[in-house]
């Protein structure tokens, strides 16, 4: 239970912003409800705020996002990447990398959780392992869509990785041309 207390008392210090335009939260909202009543995921493509002088790496927009089959065995309560599109998208923004002022990167990933709240699960928390990660999480039941809150994985006490809630900020879609 020590872990599990520590767990939460860090989730709710909101440091960083995650900027994400309407429509890609909407689509993300899309692919819950089409994966319902199993979980959805897919990878988060975007960049860090003032990436190149690491003065302020905390808030990260968000660009695009990559639906990838969830390759887990029990996918109503669980999600598992699918590799071959992760190797993918790294391989095509690498291609794409354009100068160190617009660094576009895999930053993160999303998944849904079918009848559960936007708090990241214990199976979450034991499966981060990459600081400076998005975590967005989508609640969805059969109502609806629920809560749609972003974790960033961090490392806390002992370098044991905690996450911490990020604010969601909406942007514009001209904003990210
Ligand atoms: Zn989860």
């Amino acid at each position: 239970m020590f872990l599990l207390e520590n767990f939460y008392s860090e989730m709710n210090d909101v440091s960083s912003i995650l900027s994400i335009s309407e429509s890609i939260k909407i689509s993300l909202c899309d692919k819950a409800m089409f994966a319902y009543p199993m979980e959805c995921c897919g990878l988060l493509v975007g960049h860090r705020t003032s990436f190149c002088d690491k003065k302020d790496t905390n808030n990260i927009t968000i660009s695009s996002s990559v639906s990838t089959n969830n390759l887990a065995i029990n996918p109503d309560r669980a999600f598992e990447i699918d590799p071959v599109t992760h190797i993918t998208l790294i391989r095509n923004l690498r291609s794409q990398m354009m100068s160190c002022d617009f660094y576009e990167q895999i930053v993160g990933h999303y998944h849904s959780h079918p009848d559960s709240s936007s708090l990241p699960s214990i199976n979450d928390l034991t499966r981060a392992t990459i600081a400076e990660t998005v975590w967005l999480i989508i609640s969805i039941s059969s109502d609806g869509i629920g809560d749609i809150d972003a974790w960033k994985a961090v490392s806390g006490k002992n370098s044991r990785i905690e996450f911490q809630k990020m604010r969601i900020q909406n942007i514009t879609t001209s904003c990210l041309e």
